[in-house]
């Protein structure tokens, strides 16, 4: 009796175990295939994909199925935005070693002109034009100018990368701009008599400035020398400072040959010229107005340039103004 209770029951145990095993395997089974789609193959895509950025596919991004597991999506998302970031990165590199390859280019090309006009004079003369005053004489003058053409570049040089590497100081003080401006006025006038143009300098009672004076001395002599520099014989440069909103607005026109409006946009830019030979002519370097830019947005000036071809440039800023000095 006993037995024949147990021998079904034995029975529906070991089907029932059987069923168990069979549903616990299916069970498994469909996780691993689960887990497999959702973690496993997504994995894979993270790993080939992040290989293949490391070995320079920078622009290559994980894509992962639309199914994978939430916490994969994730981490396959940060990494995607952390590859984004490093080609950017990389494309900021890449543009730094051009600008700084095109830089090199320049410079070599720019110092190569003057170096290469006080061989050519140098040896003319040893080759026996020492002997001939009416020669030896002019060729003199202008190997000496190169020379001095081979200084003012190497200065702007030195000033342009010591301001760009942030290497350059500032010391900010308050000083009068009108007593600066009557100065470096007095000391063009010679420049301007040579080239039959006359300057005039009119202000306002606004006179006291903040600003690193040195610096903006070099600001003022620069754009004095360029309206002086760019004008047409007889021409004038008319130089105003005035009190405005902001500070002391300081002007500096011209009746001078203008720029044309093409080349508006890049004056600014190192060694950019609208004319090179009347530039180098001018004894023009091409970094005249990348510094003045430089020195005045450490002055948290903004410079405008108007300018119309044959008729004049007009160049404006605006100086923080101060206690009376
Ligand atoms: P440069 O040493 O050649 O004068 P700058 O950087 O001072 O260099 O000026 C760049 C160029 O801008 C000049 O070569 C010239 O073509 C133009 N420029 C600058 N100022 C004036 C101006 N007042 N009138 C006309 N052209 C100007």
């Amino acid at each position: 009796m006993t037995g024949e209770v147990l021998e079904p029951s034995i029975a529906t145990v070991i089907t029932g175990l059987i069923g168990l095993l069979a549903g616990g395997a299916l069970v498994l089974f469909m996780m691993r295939r689960h887990v497999q789609r959702t973690i496993r193959q997504p994995l894979e895509i993270i790993e080939n994909t992040t290989a293949g950025i490391a070995q320079g596919a920078v622009s290559a991004r994980i894509v992962l199925p639309e199914d994978a597991d939430a916490s994969v999506t994730q981490a396959a998302l940060a990494i995607n935005r952390l590859a984004d970031r490093a080609a950017h990165d990389i494309e900021d590199m890449r543009r730094l070693e051009r600008v700084r390859s095109e830089f090199i280019a320049n410079v070599s090309h720019e110092l190569r002109t003057p170096i290469f006009s006080v061989q050519g004079y140098l040896e003319t003369l040893l080759d026996g034009a020492m002997d001939d005053p009416d020669v030896a004489i002019p060729f003199l003058e202008k190997a000496y100018l190169n020379a001095m053409r081979l200084n003012t570049l190497l200065n702007d040089l030195i000033d342009i990368s010591r301001i760009e590497s942030g290497e350059l100081k500032f010391s900010f003080r308050y000083f009068d701009i009108v007593d600066l401006i009557n100065e470096l006025v007095h000391t063009s006038e010679i420049r301007a008599r040579q080239a039959n143009v006359t300057v005039h300098f009119s202000y306002d009672d606004a006179r006291s400035v903040y600003g690193d004076k040195e610096r903006l001395s070099q600001v003022l002599t620069n754009l004095i020398d360029n309206a002086i520099k760019y004008n047409v014989d007889g021409g004038r440069v008319n130089i105003t400072t005035s009190a405005c909103d902001d500070g002391v607005r300081i002007e500096i026109a011209d009746t001078g040959i203008g720029i044309p409006e093409q080349h508006l946009s890049r004056i600014f830019e190192r060694f950019y010229r609208v004319d090179k030979d009347r530039s180098r002519a001018v004894g023009g370097t091409g970094l005249g107005l990348a510094i003045v830019k430089h020195i005045l947005e450490a002055h948290d000036a903004q410079i405008e340039l108007t300018s119309q071809a044959g008729r004049g440039t007009r160049i404006v800023f605006t100086l923080r103004s101060g206690e009376q000095v």
